[in-house]
């Protein structure tokens, strides 16, 4: 079998490996890397230089237009002109740290929170993913009095020290600590529900017999770093069953799928029918403005609060209201989430048609636009990460960007802006047909 990759690792340049690049790229390389050292990860054999972005499209020092299937930040398109202009206008009128009224933070804040069902009420602004999740962590360590996670096992779900040890898919050599347990991602096909719970159920068994107890499940519902896993809709229901019997919460990581990706709601977990008990979220909240929040029931939060407290110095300051506020806008006012499942639809018939042709794909799975596509010997298939490493540098000599996740690597994660339509997909597929053919 193919070994686990660090998600890090996908599709990264080479940061030593100078010699074969133009010498002015070269030494571009060379001085970045002087600084930010060995933390500096640039994607692709050749690093590319991008200057400017519009809508689903990036553009590179020499005037290239790239086509971004990769995205999910800019979710409502590259510097969306409402989004830029709403935070250029805020920026020259007041931005403050969050401690007096506003009554543009206020707004969003009601406005977010609206999208929730009930008793999910209370909002906490943060700046990044990683941040929220770290606070969700703490807010479920605080309401059950345990402190044991369940992941999946290429999960990812942020940077700070407490998020790595449930990141598994960031981490390649560090041992996995005593108070996480790391369950398969669900399978593709037949009882998903019923083997996902009982992986589940088996983590929360062993986290209560070593005596740390579980607090919580920690989950993307759309399982990006798993290598995408949406089907059938309904499956979480019977994991949040299991999560509630054992007395712990269940936190939706809604960082990939939320603000509309999958086309079914706003939300990841709307498609799963369940109402988390704290949900996350972070990169497209504010379209490439840095903010993040958590989401909860008043009691969790307070229970919370009662014993530390917590002050957040830019999480939601007006620039990030405002951000936000015209990314709600642009996703109602352009119909993102009915475009999210037409669009969507339309290019993974698409991708299921190429796999007719091409033996080499494998799984083709997903929801929306975001959808997985496998790479698979097809004598064994067994997953193929150098295969699809090759496709993600050919597609990027077609100027079309796409990068990797999974277990193994070998799954081509395909998640452009949301304002990507019927044209853009079929340029997306006649180009990845001419490469899978070797044009
Ligand atoms: N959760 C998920 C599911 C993510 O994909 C990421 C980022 N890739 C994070 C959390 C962390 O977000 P950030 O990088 O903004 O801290």
């Amino acid at each position: 079998m193919s070994a686990a990759k660090q998600i890090l690792a996908l599709n990264r340049f080479d940061g030593d490996d100078t010699a074969f690049l133009p010498p002015d790229l070269a030494e571009r390389v060379i001085r970045r890397r002087a600084t930010f050292g060995a933390a500096s990860v640039l994607f692709y054999e050749q690093p590319i230089e991008m200057v400017r972005g519009e809508g689903v499209y990036l553009f590179d020092a020499a005037g290239n237009r790239y086509l971004d299937m990769y995205n999910n930040v800019p979710s409502v398109g590259h510097c969306h002109p409402a989004v830029a202009s709403a935070i250029a206008a805020q920026a020259a009128r007041l931005n403050v740290h969050t401690r007096y009224l506003n009554r543009g933070v206020e707004a969003y804040a009601e406005r977010l929170l609206s999208h929730f069902p009930a008793p999910l009420s209370n909002l906490v602004m943060t700046c990044t993913g990683s941040e929220s999740n770290d606070l969700a962590m703490r807010i479920a360590s605080a309401v059950t009095g345990k402190g044991g996670f369940v992941v999946t096992r290429a999960a990812y779900h942020g940077n700070t020290t407490a998020v790595t040890a449930i990141s598994p898919s960031a981490f390649s050599a560090a041992p996995l600590q005593p108070h996480v347990r790391l369950i398969p991602a669900p399978q593709e096909a037949g009882d998903v529900a019923g083997v996902f719970a009982a992986h589940l159920r088996a983590a929360i068994a062993e986290l209560e017999e070593s005596g740390i107890g579980f607090a919580a499940l920690v989950v993307d519902s759309i399982f990006s770093s798993d290598g995408i896993f949406a089907d059938p809709p309904g499956f979480l229901q019977t994991a949040l069953n299991a999560v509630h019997e054992a007395g712990g919460l269940i936190i939706a990581d809604e960082v990939q799928p939320g603000f509309g990706r999958t086309g079914a709601g706003i939300w990841g977990f709307t498609r799963h029918g369940i109402v988390p008990d704290i949900v996350t979220m972070g990169k497209p909240m504010g379209n490439g403005f840095p903010m993040g929040g958590v989401v909860t029931q008043p009691d969790y939060l307070a229970h919370f609060c009662a014993a530390t407290g917590y002050f957040n110095t830019f999480g939601g300051n007006p620039v990030a209201a405002a951000a936000g506020n015209a990314v709600l806008d642009v996703i109602t006012e352009e119909c993102l989430i009915d475009n999210a499942a037409l669009s969507g639809d339309f290019l993974k018939q698409g991708l299921l048609e190429l796999k007719k042709e091409f033996p080499r794909i494998g799984g083709v799975r997903g929801a929306g636009l975001f959808i997985g596509l496998d790479f698979i010997n097809p004598e064994t298939g067994a997953p193929d990460q150098p295969y699809a490493s090759n496709i993600i540098n050919a597609m990027k000599q077609h100027h079309i960007l796409i990068g990797a996740a999974g277990l193994y690597g070998h799954t081509l994660k395909i998640r452009p802006p949301l304002c990507f339509n019927i044209g853009h997909g079929t340029l997306f597929l006649e180009t990845l047909r001419r490469v899978l053919a070797g044009g």
